[in-house]
């Protein structure tokens, strides 16, 4: 076992995940601090103040702490997970039993297994060094709705990722009734994509 120190952020559970095809499911969180994309309007604090260094084994111990229910099915997000989440971390969590689920913007491929992928991109916002990389095994693709959506970008992100899910998530901004009208509207118009609000924010739970 490595003894590496991962930059974590904050865990906490159990709670429910919001978002996606598994909206209602009972998780456990584990968020990494850091993220290689600057996104306006990003509502998670990733930043390193407060995060703590914990190696794989400290982190597991946590999850199982937290787990009260023994779900075992953790959310990995971030910021962005694919810059911290390894191998070696991977089979530590799920040695101990845990379905991983992970929530990354899709520009590196995970470094250790990961059991269910949700890949939310934010190319809109990509510096120039930066760019969607190739090969992503994503399980469901979610794409925020703002302003700037439109079917050219549900069409090209569809055509490139080829997954089980396709959702479209309004952006829960100032302007979310205008934003969940156009998701309507563009699922009715594109129709293998379905509808996914953030359920956590609406019932209140973490
Ligand atoms: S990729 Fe996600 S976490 Fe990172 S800045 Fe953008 S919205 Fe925030």
């Amino acid at each position: 076992m490595s003894d590496r120190r991962y930059l974590v952020k904050e865990m906490f559970g159990p709670t429910l995940q919001g978002e996606g095809a598994h909206a209602g499911t009972a998780v456990v969180f584990l968020r990494f601090a850091a993220c290689n994309l600057e996104c306006p309007g990003c509502d998670t604090d990733f930043s390193p103040e407060t995060a703590v260094r914990m190696t794989a084994d400290q982190i597991v111990a946590r999850l199982l702490e937290l787990d009260t229910g023994t779900a075992r099915r953790v959310v990995v997000t971030g910021g962005e997970p694919t810059l911290q989440w390894d191998e070696d971390l991977s089979l530590a969590v799920r040695g101990a039993g845990f379905r991983v689920h992970m929530e990354s913007n899709g520009t590196r491929a995970p470094q250790g297994k990961v059991d269910w992928l949700t890949v939310s991109p934010k190319s809109q916002y990509h510096p120039a060094s930066i760019a969607l990389a190739d090969d992503v095994p994503a399980s469901e693709l979610k794409l925020i709705v703002d302003d700037a959506t439109n079917l050219e970008w549900l069409d090209k992100h569809a055509a490139r990722y080829r997954c089980e899910h396709y959702f479209l998530q309004p952006w829960m901004d100032g302007h979310y009734d205008a934003h969940l009208q156009k998701a309507i509207a563009l699922i009715h118009q594109r129709p293998q994509w379905r509808l996914s609000l953030q359920t956590h924010k609406i019932i209140n739970v973490p």
